[in-house]
């Protein structure tokens, strides 16, 4: 024996490729091409801002949330990027023997939080469409996590199905991962519920819709009873998680709503026609509401446009996983950044 017995051994989530050259086209880790508000520029000349401790409630932006979701101060939580939340929530949450069910096509962070906490696990097949089956989420299980829109797929659950599996697990916690709501048409938030359901937990994030991924702010919502839950677990590990900062750039991002809604808008619109596109050279394209698409091709390989799109400094993803081995994830980007990669494709098809 020796310490190496004793390590925590984890296999870590592997984010997409940052590459270091510029004029790519990167569309690999669904960013947002717009950039934050003016509002959040204006901030940044502030360095005394530096020197202090952040507040560890992060009071400003809890309170900015809570006004612009219209709930109470006390239903929500904030972290680093939803990753931080979500990781809590786990922690939090899945503390049962019971194993804690998510799809099997879905953010690949989700079996490495588990792993990390020793939280049994159950992955449920999506149907061949790629749709969660609602009722293989109603046996006896540790909770329930899933991302509506769902990532890397793109598809969307109606709400009255998000909302059946939230009724057959009362007495679980389900945890509804809205990293790309936003871009899903009006009223396909969970946030709805949750003054109905006292065992949901909605999370979001800025770093997609509001193009702030390098910052790293998420937040969840829920009633008080579970917020609270989150926040004694969090004040047990680090009490300030979110810098100043993040907390003052991501009130003045609540604060441009017009901003937030027209690039929002832009990019919904640049996914329809960039689908439309490449349906019409033979994709096959899941329906999206997000803020990319995961498409496959009739006759080549993913893989083989994958490597040879990254020769032309394109930057898609691709994941070498069963089921969704014949897919690219291609994030949206500008207009123009878009027809450069139809004018790629076309010339491959
Ligand atoms: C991007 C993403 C996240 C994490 O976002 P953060 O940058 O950590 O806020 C969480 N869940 C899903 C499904 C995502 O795609």
């Amino acid at each position: 024996m020796n310490w190496r017995d004793f390590v925590r051994n984890v296999d870590p989530y592997v984010p997409g490729e940052q590459p270091k050259e510029n004029k790519v086209i990167k569309l690999n880790t669904n960013e947002n091409p717009y950039g934050p508000s003016a509002k959040v520029q204006a901030c940044v000349q502030d360095f005394d801002l530096l020197r202090k401790y952040p507040d560890p409630a992060a009071t400003d932006l809890v309170d900015a949330l809570a006004v612009y979701h219209g709930v109470d101060p006390s239903q929500v939580f904030v972290g680093v990027g939803s990753d931080d939340v979500l990781g809590m929530a786990f922690l939090t949450f899945f503390n049962s023997d019971q194993p804690i069910l998510f799809p099997d096509i879905t953010y690949s962070f989700y079996p490495v939080w588990a792993e990390l906490y020793k939280i049994p696990y159950r992955t449920m097949p999506l149907t061949d469409d790629f749709c969660i089956r609602t009722e293989d989420y109603t046996g006896p299980n540790g909770g329930v996590v899933f991302p509506n829109p769902n990532a890397p797929t793109a598809r969307l659950m109606d709400l009255s199905s998000v909302e059946e599996i939230i009724k057959q697990n009362r007495d679980r916690v389900v945890i509804v991962d809205e990293a790309y709501i936003d871009f899903a048409p009006e009223g396909s938030s969970a946030l709805s519920l949750i003054d109905r359901y006292d065992n949901l937990l909605v999370v979001r994030t800025f770093s997609k819709s509001r193009s702030m991924a390098g910052l790293r702010i998420g937040y969840a919502m829920g009633q008080k009873e579970l917020i609270d839950c989150l926040q004694a677990v969090k004040y047990s590990y680090n009490s300030y998680t979110m810098n100043r900062p993040s907390i003052l750039y991501g009130c003045a991002s609540i604060a441009d709503e017009e901003y937030f809604r027209t690039t929002v808008e832009k990019i919904v619109a640049t996914r329809e026609r960039f689908t439309a596109g490449l349906r019409e050279m033979g994709f096959r394209v899941i329906p999206s509401a997000a803020n990319f698409v995961f498409a496959s091709h009739g006759t080549i390989p993913a893989s083989e446009i994958f490597e040879k799109a990254k020769k032309e400094k394109i930057y898609f993803r691709y994941f070498n996983s069963p089921r969704i081995d014949n897919y690219l994830r291609i994030t949206i980007g500008t207009d123009e950044e878009m027809d450069t990669v139809i004018k790629f494709l076309s010339n491959l098809t």
